[in-house]
């Protein structure tokens, strides 16, 4: 549950307090610290963490995560120092909140700041930037006019055209979560050995490496998240990658061919069970949520913020505007051990 205090330190309210009650707020939070576990990294979260104790006088340890954050948890259990939990994938949120690490959060800022799709079940996570997965072409070889959506990915025209990350990594596993939501997974079953014939090599490498190798002439499309194009261009030995190629959103335009929009996914934030530091999580979770962490989270990974009416990077407006699938991000979670065993059954790495 919010506390008053949670909401006070960061209410519109507080910030036109008297001078005297301004400081009494401030000194309340001063008392306090707050540990955060996360597995977004540090250029992204330090900016914020320093603005967040500048405000409001809480001092805050973050201890950075490449795996295994749902384990750690577990096994320091009622005594973890965690407070609060950064991370990105809809369906790490959610099996956080399976093995019941979390603790839910309801905040009237929260339920105003962050709409209600980005939401976890009871409060449980929230969340705080959106990435869409889309295809990347190579702008030489092929015209924007020949995509459409990911269905057509397995269309034997594009035989021996396509270059894939694992389709066992999360960002692929959202997507063909999301597939089997729409389509079943006998459809989405068809489509997968669809595109893996269409694959130009066996599945390997990240997202960037994808683009790589379409620069290379290796491939002239893959599947990659949208800020990579951004990341890529502020990367001097990169930029030549995100150069050859272009970001096409599928699914887009009319519901009857294919229009139900683009998968997207979120970075999310969430307050861990063992907290001791309950106003102070939640004070910076309202932090997040608000105009100005908004911009400068969304910008720094180049994602698109939560908050509506928080402008994006120039960089990700150049991208254009798009349609969002409008699935539930709970369905992504839900469907993502069916999509593990599709993956499997498929040999889709082989
Ligand atoms: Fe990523």
């Amino acid at each position: 549950m919010g506390t008053i205090t949670g909401m006070k330190l960061s209410s519109p309210a507080a910030l036109v307090l008297s001078g005297l009650a301004f400081l009494t707020a401030i000194g309340a939070a001063a008392s306090t610290e707050l540990n955060v576990y996360s597995y977004r990294q540090e250029y992204l979260v330090q900016p914020l963490i320093e603005r967040f104790t500048e405000r409001q006088g809480v001092t805050v340890n973050i201890v950075y995560i490449k795996e295994g954050l749902l384990e750690r948890l577990k096994a320091e259990g009622a005594n973890s120092p965690a407070d609060v939990v950064l991370t990105a994938d809809v369906a790490r949120l959610d099996a956080l909140a399976e093995a019941g690490l979390l603790r839910a959060v309801s905040s009237p800022l929260l339920d105003h700041d962050i709409p209600t799709q980005y939401h976890g079940p009871d409060g449980l996570w929230f969340g705080l930037t959106t990435r869409a997965r889309v295809v990347y072409y190579a702008r030489a070889r092929i015209e924007p006019g020949e995509l459409s959506t990911y269905e057509d990915l397995a269309d034997p025209r594009w035989r021996g055209r396509i270059c894939m990350r694992s389709a066992h990594h999360i960002y692929n596993r959202g997507l063909i979560a999301a597939m089997i939501a729409h389509h079943g997974e006998a459809t989405t079953e068809t489509w997968l050995r669809g595109v893996k014939a269409n694959l130009a090599r066996r599945p390997q490498g990240n997202d960037r490496a994808q683009i790589k190798a379409i620069t290379e002439g290796l491939c002239d499309l893959s599947i990659g998240n949208t800020y990579y194009m951004g990341l890529m261009k502020q990367d001097e030995e990169q930029r030549h990658w995100a150069e050859a190629v272009a970001i096409f959103f599928p699914n887009q335009g009319d519901p009857d061919r294919g229009g139900r929009g683009t998968h997207i996914n979120i970075s999310g934030v969430a307050v861990a069970k063992s907290t001791k530091h309950l106003a102070a999580a939640v004070a910076f979770i309202e932090f997040l949520s608000g105009d100005e962490a908004q911009r400068t989270y969304a910008e720094l990974n180049l994602e698109y913020p939560v908050k509506a009416g928080v402008p994006w990077h120039p960089e990700v407006e150049s991208w254009g505007r798009f349609e969002a699938d409008r699935l539930g991000l709970d369905a992504i979670a839900t469907y993502g051990p069916a999509a593990t065993m599709l993956v499997d059954r498929v040999g889709f790495d082989d």
